[in-house]
């Protein structure tokens, strides 16, 4: 195709042992695990990430076939604005390098029988949409959203107040953020059911909840809120280049400030003497000594597989234990042969919910998916649309991805099999929902399965492979209540020199992870790292 497409360079990191000593080792790889190196290492730690995957990046990772190549994590970003605390720390890490691209108008495109409704990126034009659609709903609609504005609002100091010791952040949501631990602390339905009547409008509020991993039933009202307005606050966008420049600019901050990322390299055990963490132990058997331990691999993973017995940590473990994960999903990865604005597919991403109220039973089932013929929600787009960059790094290939969600616990029967190694039921059970998924396609957007010349579909065994997420269960804790009264999802942890980050401590989301790495680096350098690296952001982009 262009002759200017090139492969794209080697992200960061390597396989090969790196010589110590080291001050901080930090297990995985996401971005909020980068984000963390990227901090410590910036403030004179020599620092080892240690990522059990072959490739740097977590959920930011990208992976091909043929020329076609998928996001498995990122689909698109809130809050990319100059006013944004989390986008001027990134770019002060980053050094500006990571460039945005706005999804445009509409945003999403939410589909239920007999109702379509396109969500632009702004609170004031979503009210005018809901409003021409629910005239009779207008004001509790209008209302709704600032209440959500304003929640949004208060996220920041919420999370703060998690960083200090236990009874500090007791105190603080007992007053200081009462407000907003109120929020986090009812369900999205109690709080929508305090504005809006109709069942419908509630349904097309809540369309996107499979961005935060639990629905309206379940979710905390501030998670739902965090991430719808995430989207409405200023127009969402997709990182230009592929969600891969996460790993990439973070990772050479982190090597040009000395430190290193290593790949296949699966810790197993976090090693402790008395109180205190001393360094890690890899799956191999190899042990490496350093100061200071930080995990991003999970909260889960970490207090219930990497800590040995330690009677410091059953507690924790056992209450973590007791907080349920959000939901299983999987994925369609596909490739076309002709570009998807041949089926009007532009930027925008579809939410297509196959009846009204999903939400009460969002699953499919995993052994007669044609009965139902689709999905209960699907959730499609192409990067292959939305990256300026497309075709520049031999990524030629027009792609499309699915999101959808299984019936909970429907491959358990293939768990502990190995990927690609699996048995061939596993791959029938795989290969009938695709073939349905792909005729419910060709339903919504005519003549498309003709042109998709390659697919594949991944499961929560795919995801617990590539990303050790217990269960597979990308999302880990659910967003609900129950979490948020759970004084457990610190950065502190009760063994000296260990710490936290990653998604749990915050929620689901980009932003919300790199927020962790914020949250936990504060705490360890006695600093608010988040106000600092927002002022030099500011430098870096010249405001
Ligand atoms: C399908 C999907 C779509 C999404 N879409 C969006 C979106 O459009 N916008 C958005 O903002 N967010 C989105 N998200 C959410 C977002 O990607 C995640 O919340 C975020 O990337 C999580 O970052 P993290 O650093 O906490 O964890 P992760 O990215 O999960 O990183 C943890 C890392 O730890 C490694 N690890 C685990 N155990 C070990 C071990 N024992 N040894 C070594 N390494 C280990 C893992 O391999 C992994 O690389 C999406 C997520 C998914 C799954």
């Amino acid at each position: 195709m262009k002759s200017k497409s090139t492969s794209r360079p080697p992200l960061p990191g390597s396989s090969e042992p790196a010589k110590g000593p080291f001050d901080t080792i930090v297990i995985g790889s996401g971005i909020s695990g980068l984000a963390t190196a990227a901090v410590l290492s910036g403030h004179g730690d020599r620092v080892l990430v240690l990522e059990q995957h072959y490739q740097p990046g977590g959920f930011t990772h990208v992976f091909r076939r043929k020329n076609f190549e998928w996001d498995v994590g990122i689909h698109y970003i809130g809050t990319v604005h100059e006013k944004a605390d989390w986008y001027l720390q990134l770019m002060a890490l980053t050094e500006g390098n990571i460039e945005f691209e706005p999804l445009g108008d509409p945003v999403d495109k939410i589909r239920f029988p007999g109702m379509a409704v396109d969500m632009p990126g702004d609170y004031e034009a979503y009210k005018s949409v809901l409003a021409e659609t629910f005239p009779a709903e207008k004001d509790g609609i209008s209302a709704y959203l600032d209440k959500i504005r304003d929640t949004r609002t208060r996220l920041r100091n919420y999370f703060s107040a998690s960083v200090p010791p236990r009874p500090v952040t007791r105190f603080a949501r007992s007053l200081l953020v009462r407000t907003a631990h109120e929020a986090a602390t009812v369900t999205t339905d109690t709080m929508m059911a305090r504005y809006i009547k109709d069942e419908h409008v509630k349904d097309v509020l809540d369309a996107q909840w499979g961005n935060i991993g639990m629905p309206r039933q379940h979710c905390s009202f501030m998670a739902h809120a965090a991430m719808l307005g995430y989207y409405l606050e200023s127009p969402p966008s997709y990182p230009v280049g592929g969600s891969s420049v996460f790993a990439r600019y973070l990772g050479e901050t982190i090597e040009r400030n000395g430190s290193v990322i290593r790949v296949k390299a699966s810790v197993e055990k976090i090693l402790v003497d008395g109180n205190r963490a001393v360094g890690v132990r890899m799956a191999d058997g190899e042990e490496i000594a350093a100061n200071r331990v930080v995990s991003s691999a999970g909260a889960l993973n970490t207090y219930t597989k990497l800590l040995s017995d330690h009677p410091k940590i059953l507690p924790i473990a056992q209450r973590i234990e007791q907080l349920p994960l959000a939901y299983e999903y999987m994925n369609l990865f596909f490739g076309l042969d002709v570009s998807m604005s041949e089926f009007g597919v532009g930027r925008e991403n579809y939410w297509i919910h196959r009846e009204w109220n999903t939400n009460a039973d969002p699953f499919w089932d995993v052994e007669h998916p044609e009965e139902k013929g689709a999905p209960k929600i699907i959730f499609l787009n192409s990067s292959s649309q939305r990256d300026p960059e497309f075709g520049q790094h031999g990524n030629v290939g027009h792609n499309g991805q699915v999101i959808f969600i299984p019936q909970q616990g429907g491959f358990e029967k293939w768990q502990g099999s190995r990927w690609r190694k699996r048995t061939e039921d596993y791959e029938a059970a795989k290969n009938r929902m695709g073939d349905a998924l792909i005729a419910a396609l060709d339903r919504h957007f005519p003549g498309m399965a003709s042109h998709i010349v390659h697919h594949e579909i991944s499961t929560n065994l795919t995801y617990q492979h590539f990303s050790a997420h217990p269960r597979g269960v990308p999302y880990g804790i659910a967003p609900i209540p129950q979490r948020y009264r759970s004084l457990d999802l610190r950065p502190q942890t009760p063994i000296k020199n260990l710490f936290l980050c990653g998604q749990d401590l915050i929620m689901p989301g980009v932003s919300a992870a790199f927020g962790s790495a914020m949250m936990c680096t504060s705490l360890i350098l006695r600093r608010n790292m988040g106000a600092k690296l927002k002022k030099q952001g500011k430098a870096v982009l010249g405001l």
